[in-house]
């Protein structure tokens, strides 16, 4: 069985503002790093929901969560950015010693940008009601103009890949690196080589008859 993953980006009521290189906002660019996060991990063999697109506000957030539960995703991970002056890397988690290793485990592959802090939270809806780990990240600060063009100039496709890094490990999937072809990664298994081509023959009727799949090369 596959893992569940369980996608929300910021889908707040009225969009917050930012200090992005363009025309931009927290909802308009979480969406765009939670797209590369969703097609790499999807590439990566995991299943994965994001709800609900047209929604936001509450609306937004009880439909997903309701979702998430009914779906029993395996973790829900959500993308915010921060505001308020600061230069650091967040993710918010319930209080329980598991959340909060596993939030640590964004930071540990997160050198994109540092540092990277844990905090717990047991007011915010995504993170009480959801029956599985949730980790909400605070990517970066989008009132600092420096951060906000450094993640519009590559540091929002290094981020995601770092934190597909992260989620693979959080749901024990192997991680294949962006651009390397899945069938790099296959284990060939061979039985024998043979000189004369009747032996090969022999042999792969052999394993046909045991009921494995058999080819000559
Ligand atoms: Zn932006």
């Amino acid at each position: 069985m596959s893992k569940k993953l369980y996608l929300s980006a910021a889908a707040h009521k009225h969009d917050n503002p930012t200090q992005c290189p363009q025309k931009c906002g927290e909802n308009v660019h979480c969406k765009a790093y939670m797209d590369l996060v969703e097609a790499r991990m999807k590439e990566l063999g995991v299943q994965v929901k994001r709800g609900y697109p047209d929604l936001v506000g509450n609306a937004a957030m009880k439909q997903r969560v309701a979702e998430a539960n009914a779906w029993g995703a395996d973790l829900y991970y959500v993308a915010h950015t921060n505001a308020g002056g600061g230069r650091y890397s967040l993710t918010l988690c319930w209080s329980d010693e598991t959340s909060k290793q596993k939030a640590a485990v964004l930071g540990k592959y997160r050198t994109c940008i540092q540092p990277h802090k844990v905090r717990t939270r047991t007011d915010l809806y995504e993170i009480r009601a959801t029956k599985m780990t949730c980790l909400y990240d605070e990517l970066f600060f989008h009132d600092n103009t420096e951060d906000c063009r450094w993640f519009h100039n590559g540091g929002m496709e290094q981020m995601a890949e770092q934190t597909v890094q992260a989620l693979c490990e959080l749901l024990d999937v192997t991680y294949i690196p962006k651009g390397v072809s899945g069938a790099a990664a296959l284990y060939r298994v061979q039985v024998g080589a043979y000189a004369k081509k009747e032996n090969a023959t022999a042999m792969m009727a052999r394993l046909k008859s045991a009921g494995f799949d058999a080819f000559i090369v």
